[in-house]
């Protein structure tokens, strides 16, 4: 019998998260890294500014309530304060939204692939993973999760845009799943890439919230506004469920300068937005560089593209080392490619014309 402690039996199950490796140095090359699906862009100079000046408070401990936070996320979204919840970044929401509703052994459908933090915050709390395969194109099969649904579920993912594969969940695709999924389930829409989505009838979440007493959204300052390293994320939901987020949440977990940081960039959203607009325009010229190379991609709604190399996806993540960019490979099924800079996504074109064969 063993001595030492040991943690709980789960832990050892949960799944490594891994993270988009960085960019290799090349001699005499630029090299760029699409393996995170970060913004290319460094945060606006007032953004720079306002957490400069937090940063010279940073013996004390920020404002627990995030309140002037709260108080602008409140009026962009017209909704209260207390249907918000702020956090670490919109991972930290799911691992406390499956703390706060999933006792061991209760189950959580998602779609797979999907985020993989997903069974990485579900395994740690002891409840069961319902993965869900994505349908060929990489949209999510609602039919299939909502048969998935049991009396014990508690919680269903849905990804939209879906991370890695691309597409976006159709408000009409929504409201008939939502119609199927009992009242006591709590439905979750991730929604980290909104800000990129352009497509007719794409899942609006905040409207859907005010219709369902289920429904909880996740958002984050991330990837539109350009903030992944602040980690500042949010969740919009009806006031009993944003508060059990809140209730579950690290004491002080968003920093004084990541609050000053996604502040500055709230006042500063029209011209954030505008980046993501020529994001976007990057990746239609992406999608179409690779039609033309013969190659075609799941809708991609996201700021990153997906390839479905099956077995050759670790052949082309090296391709791509040496073609200076890093891509995040899942090996046998395909690799997933940030929309970044022109320079970059051209790289990517010309890598796939010259290596890819279409299948
Ligand atoms: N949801 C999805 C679908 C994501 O892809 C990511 C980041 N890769 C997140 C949530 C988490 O983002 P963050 O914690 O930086 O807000």
């Amino acid at each position: 019998m063993t001595t030492s402690p040991q943690p709980r039996p789960a832990i050892a199950r949960i799944p490594p998260y891994v993270a988009g490796k960085p960019p290799v140095p090349r001699e005499g090359m630029t090299t760029y890294k699409l393996s995170s699906n970060e913004n290319p862009y460094p945060p606006l100079p007032g953004v720079v500014e306002a957490a400069e000046a937090a940063v010279r408070t940073m013996n004390r401990y920020p404002d627990m309530g995030n309140a002037s936070l709260y108080a602008a996320l409140s009026a962009k979204l017209a909704v209260p304060t207390d249907h918000l919840a702020l956090a670490t970044g919109s991972v930290a929401l799911i691992y406390q939204l499956v703390q706060a509703f999933c006792d061991p052994d209760d189950e959580v459908v998602f779609a797979w692939r999907s985020f993989e933090a997903y069974p990485i915050a579900v395994t740690a709390a002891s409840a069961r993973l319902v993965r869900v395969p994505v349908l060929a194109d990489g949209r999510h099969d609602l039919d299939a999760m909502a048969a998935a649904v049991t009396p014990r579920t508690r919680v269903v993912l849905v990804c939209t845009p879906n991370n890695p594969t691309g597409p976006a969940v159709t408000q009409s695709e929504l409201d008939a799943f939502l119609a199927k999924v009992p009242p006591q389930v709590l439905v979750v829409v991730d929604e980290a890439y909104v800000e990129f989505v352009r497509m007719d009838d794409a899942v609006d979440g905040v409207a859907t919230y005010r219709r369902y007493d289920n429904v909880l959204l996740t958002r984050t300052f991330s990837k539109a506004y350009g903030l992944a390293g602040f980690r500042v994320g949010y969740a919009v939901g009806p006031a009993a469920l944003a508060g059990a987020l809140r209730a579950v949440s690290l004491p002080f977990g968003v920093s004084g300068v990541a609050q000053a940081a996604a502040l500055a960039s709230l006042e500063r959203e029209d011209e954030l937005l505008e980046r993501v607009d020529s994001l976007v325009a990057e990746r239609e010229r992406v999608v179409a560089g690779l039609a033309d190379a013969g190659w075609q991609v799941p809708e991609p709604q996201g700021n990153f593209v997906w390839l479905a190399l099956g077995e050759r996806t670790l052949e082309f993540a090296a391709a791509a080392d040496e073609a200076g960019i890093v891509v995040r490979p899942f090996a046998g099924e395909g690799a997933r490619v940030t929309v970044a800079e022109p320079e970059a996504n051209d790289r990517l074109v010309r890598l796939v014309q010259d290596w890819v064969s279409p299948s």
